[in-house]
């Protein structure tokens, strides 16, 4: 479960300084998939941020299992729209990545790895590099990272804006089927309605200058993914 308390965040110390984020507060609980959804420059990559422990609130409280958060943690991850690879890395060494500090046994590194890799559809490139993937699988690689590290939450900044409409579609289809099977929390930023309404249990609609949430809309019962199930 993530809570968000009545969130604020300024930038700037001089004589203007921007306010960003007014008093912001949501909950997220674990395994719901849910999207902040906004103009450019509202303050959703902000908030995500301030989520994932990379930025400070300037007051308020985040927290994840009722623990404050105060620094970044492998318990929560963030995925970019641009994919951040190790050009000189093989899909595996990249994948692998992610289990670096990790205390674990070489015999459960590689199976998490394996698993990620297999999720994501990967399993026949892993000995390939970032230049021979298309982006596609290139944000699969980067999606399998994260999986790997086995994280509660999973912060996603526009993960597919860079992507094709097929990949997207593929991508965004894998992400709900790993999502059923892993009941990973997920934080989406996207500016794509139709990936919002399709992939999140909740939008949150947020205002900018400053930012805050006017408007949540629950769309559990219209999914698609729903509808094919019942
Ligand atoms: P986009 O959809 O374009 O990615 P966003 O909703 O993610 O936009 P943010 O990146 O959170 O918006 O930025 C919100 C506001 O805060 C903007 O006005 C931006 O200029 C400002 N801002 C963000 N980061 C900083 C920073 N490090 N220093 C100063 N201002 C910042
Ligand atoms: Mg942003």
């Amino acid at each position: 479960m993530i809570e968000v308390t009545d969130v604020n965040k300024s930038f700037g110390n001089g004589a203007k300084p921007v306010h960003v984020l007014d008093n912001v507060s949501f909950r997220v609980k674990k395994g719901e998939i849910v999207t902040l959804f906004g103009k450019s420059g509202c303050g959703k990559s902000t908030m995500l941020n301030i989520v994932g422990g990379f930025e400070r609130a300037d007051n308020g409280d985040v927290m994840h299992d009722g623990h404050p958060v105060e620094r970044p943690t492998k318990r929560c991850v963030m995925l970019f729209q641009q994919i951040n690879l190790l050009p000189w890395r093989s899909v595996i060494k990249n994948v692998e990545l992610g289990l670096e500090e990790e205390k674990i046994s070489a015999e459960e590194k590689k199976e998490r790895v394996m698993d990620a890799l297999k999720l994501v559809g990967l399993e026949e490139h892993l000995n390939k590099f970032p230049h021979e993937l298309s982006g596609g699988m290139q944000q699969r690689v980067a999606i399998a990272r994260a999986l790997a590290i086995q994280p509660d939450v999973i912060l996603m900044d526009e993960p597919f804006a860079a992507l094709d409409s097929f990949n997207r579609y593929n991508l965004q289809n894998e992400l709900l089927r790993i999502q059923e099977k892993k009941k990973t929390t997920i934080v989406l930023v996207t500016h794509d309605i139709d990936e919002a309404v399709y992939l999140s249990d909740r939008v949150m609609i947020m205002s900018s200058h400053p930012g805050r949430i006017f408007k949540e809309i629950s769309i559990n019962q219209m999914k698609p993914r729903d509808r094919t199930h019942g």
